[in-house]
């Protein structure tokens, strides 16, 4: 190992940066950051730096870089643009055992900077040892997206019972397996989510109680699962695919998403298989319910988002009646994932200033829609399970007042390698619909958008 990694404390020590150019400035923050005291010494500064020397936030020394410069300076910093003078700078402040960084010159630095990942007060600094940065900055956007951006807030939390746990359990085994439940469980998930207040006091909650209920409470993530390409899942959801134990899925999600869940993870389906009913809607609540109360962290999968067409709301409801700590995490509806897979903008200055998302499948079987609102001029439609009642939605537009020649699409199993788009208007899709024996799940665009199709297609599902 070339570099021992290590963490400096440079609070309000004087560190050197010499110059003035915008490398030099990334630099000047890093240190910043660190509340160091910044010295920068160049003949001129970019404008970031100029800033930060005019609201006194960096003492600036106007000049070219001088040895009197490293006098009484913690570490230094050569970021010119001049290789001789970055190589003197190193020279010098090597002859004074003065840590010296020479930015993109390993050979000149007496240490490196790493890539950081940046969850204050945790902080992961990698290094490829001057080898590749660029592999250091890749692998830092990798464990960017595996870490939840409120982490450090979880450390801030464990910091502040540290004490408290340490007295309730003496014993290290126990205070381990007690911090491991924390972390991987509810409380630490309300840190994520934002929920402060409630995860201190579900902390003090399980210090009080004489039983260790943190083993017992289970939670139920309701993830929406996008609409078929798995890579337009979020971060928080994959993350909490990995987490639970339990997965309760339907058919709208795609078994390619369905395997990323952990594999030692429970797979319960719960939609419709052929010839088959799916789960009442009260039975899956009520098995959410119950597996929640067994400790288990459950998540139920969603096509699309939850809260668009997919009755995540009757879903949680009884969670949220039996105080089971529960969240929602959204994922790309079919209307924005199908439209932006079919280059149809839903909205466009010249041609659609609103647009609605309506279902073509009521509660009650019925279609009884505010057509008023459906005809206004320079307004997207967008339908969901609308293939069945296609013919008379189409009929019913047309003779309420929107022109047959209105163009509309058809995209079926949008964003997945099985997509198809269908382009044609009003008067026609029926027709088009039926000629090419079209499947839900399908989702209906109608508007002057769906012309922009033509130009904007960029999608190329493979033959
Ligand atoms: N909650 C989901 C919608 C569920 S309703 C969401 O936010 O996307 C089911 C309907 O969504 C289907 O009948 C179809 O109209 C539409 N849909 C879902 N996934 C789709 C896909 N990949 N391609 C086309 N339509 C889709």
């Amino acid at each position: 190992m070339k570099y021992l990694p290590v963490f400096l404390d440079i609070t309000i020590t004087p560190c050197l940066v010499v110059g003035g150019g915008v490398v030099a400035a990334r630099k000047v923050e890093q240190l910043r950051k660190a509340n160091a005291q910044v010295i920068v010494v160049a003949p001129k500064l970019c404008p970031a730096l100029s800033a930060l020397a005019d609201n006194q936030l960096i003492t600036y020394i106007c000049s070219d870089f001088n040895e009197d410069n490293l006098q009484e300076k913690t570490l230094v910093i050569a970021a010119t643009d001049d290789a001789a003078v970055n190589k003197r700078i190193s020279e010098l402040a090597k002859e004074r055992n003065l840590p010296v960084n020479v930015v993109d010159n390993p050979e000149l630095c007496s240490f490196i900077m790493p890539s950081v990942v940046d969850r204050d007060p945790v902080q992961i600094a990698i290094s490829t040892g001057g080898a590749s940065p660029v592999l250091a900055r890749l692998l830092r956007g990798r464990l960017e997206s595996l870490i939840p951006s409120s982490y450090g807030n979880l450390a801030q939390l464990m910091q502040k019972f540290r004490n408290a746990v340490k007295a309730k359990y003496p014993d290290m085994q126990h205070r381990r397996r007690y911090w491991e439940n924390v972390l991987q469980g509810p409380i630490a998930e309300m840190i994520y989510v934002g929920q402060q207040k409630k995860a201190l006091s579900a902390l003090e909650k399980t210090l009080s109680d004489d039983a260790d209920t943190i083993n017992k409470t289970g939670e139920v993530y309701l993830v929406g699962a996008g609409p078929g390409d798995p890579d337009l899942l979020t971060f928080r959801a994959l993350r909490l695919m990995q987490q639970a134990e339990v997965v309760l899925y339907d058919r709208l999600v795609a078994p390619v998403i369905v395997d990323l869940c952990r594999k030692d993870a429970e797979r319960i389906y719960v939609g419709k298989k052929r010839n088959q009913h799916a789960l009442p809607q009260e039975d899956i609540s009520q098995l959410l319910v119950d597996l929640a109360k067994q400790g288990k962290r459950v998540l139920r999968l969603k096509g699309g988002d939850p809260f668009i067409f997919g009755r995540g709301g009757e879903e949680i409801e009884l969670l949220a009646a039996e105080h089971i700590p529960f969240q929602v995490i959204p994922g790309v509806t079919a209307a924005s994932g199908c439209a932006s897979y079919a280059g149809i903008p839903l909205t466009h200055r010249d041609y659609a200033h609103t647009c609605v998302f309506i279902t073509g499948h009521l509660k009650d079987g019925s279609t009884d829609l505010n057509w008023e609102t459906l005809i206004q001029p320079k307004q997207t439609i967008v339908v969901y399970m609308g293939v069945m009642g296609l013919e008379l939605f189409c009929r019913e537009l047309i003779t309420r007042g929107l022109p047959n020649t209105m163009p509309a699409a058809l995209i079926q199993r949008g964003t997945t390698p099985q997509q198809k788009v269908h382009i044609g208007d009003l008067a026609t899709l029926p027709e088009i619909s039926k000629q090419h024996d079209i499947k839900p799940p399908t989702m209906i665009i109608i508007g002057e958008v769906v012309k922009l199709h033509e130009s904007l297609s960029w999608f190329e599902p493979p033959a």
